[in-house]
């Protein structure tokens, strides 16, 4: 998942990258709010975790600006601000979740998957489609009953299109994913992952859209 970390707390957000890059997640890190406004309105991001107290605009400013111009990204608050008022008021303002610090990083990361999966109408945190078995709790892959050993970055690919089949994602779409701002790619880094995924979930898993990027086959 490609997720925007919006976070003064330099201790903070570098413990949050840190869990989430273990996870297999690519993390793009902005320190305040006018730089989140910025880039919530172009949002290629899977998901936010917001902090509220944050230098140059409130994060609750940014939410509400961002909902009100049609930004769907899932958001998760994480603030240390535990009152009852705070909480009613991020979550009015378009929060789908909020978490207060300190926190638990396990905790953050099953809210994570719980937006994600309410946000793709799944009560199941599995995904299943087509034969292919993908759990995002445990990172297991199996095809047919039989598991499937993928790197991390297969199956960052493999997620974000069995998340929605039928949907196309460009290279670039899936380069942002696996490796987020600034991050170094190697030119045909994508090929090279679908064309693993070919080879281990067989050639009709992936398909090429030409010119126009790769999705799962809706069936
Ligand atoms: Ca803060």
């Amino acid at each position: 998942m490609r997720v925007l970390l919006v976070e003064d707390d330099r201790m903070i957000a570098e413990a949050v990258r840190t869990a989430l890059q273990q996870d297999g997640h690519t993390v793009d890190w902005i320190r305040d709010g006018a730089s989140a406004a910025a880039a919530l309105d172009g949002s290629g991001f899977d998901i936010v975790l917001l902090d509220l107290g944050l230098p140059k605009r409130a994060g609750l400013d940014v939410l509400r600006e961002a909902r009100s111009r049609g930004t769907t990204a899932p958001v998760i608050i994480i603030t240390a601000r535990d009152d009852v008022q705070s909480r009613v008021a991020g979550l009015d303002s378009g929060a789908d979740d909020y978490l207060v610090k300190p926190f638990d990083l396990d905790e953050l990361a099953a809210r994570m998957r719980s937006v994600l999966r309410r946000g793709a109408g799944r009560g199941d945190p599995v995904i299943e489609h087509a034969g292919i078995r993908l759990n995002p709790v445990t990172h297991e892959v199996s095809r047919s009953g039989e598991p499937v050993a993928l790197s991390a970055r297969e199956f960052a690919v493999l997620e974000a299109l069995l998340l929605r089949p039928g949907a196309i994602l460009s290279r670039a779409q899936l380069e942002d994913r696996l490796y987020g701002w600034g991050g170094e790619i190697e030119s045909n880094a994508v090929e090279v992952y679908v064309h693993a995924l070919r080879r281990k979930l067989g050639s009709d898993a992936i398909r090429t859209v030409r010119g126009v990027g790769y999705c799962v086959p809706k069936r």
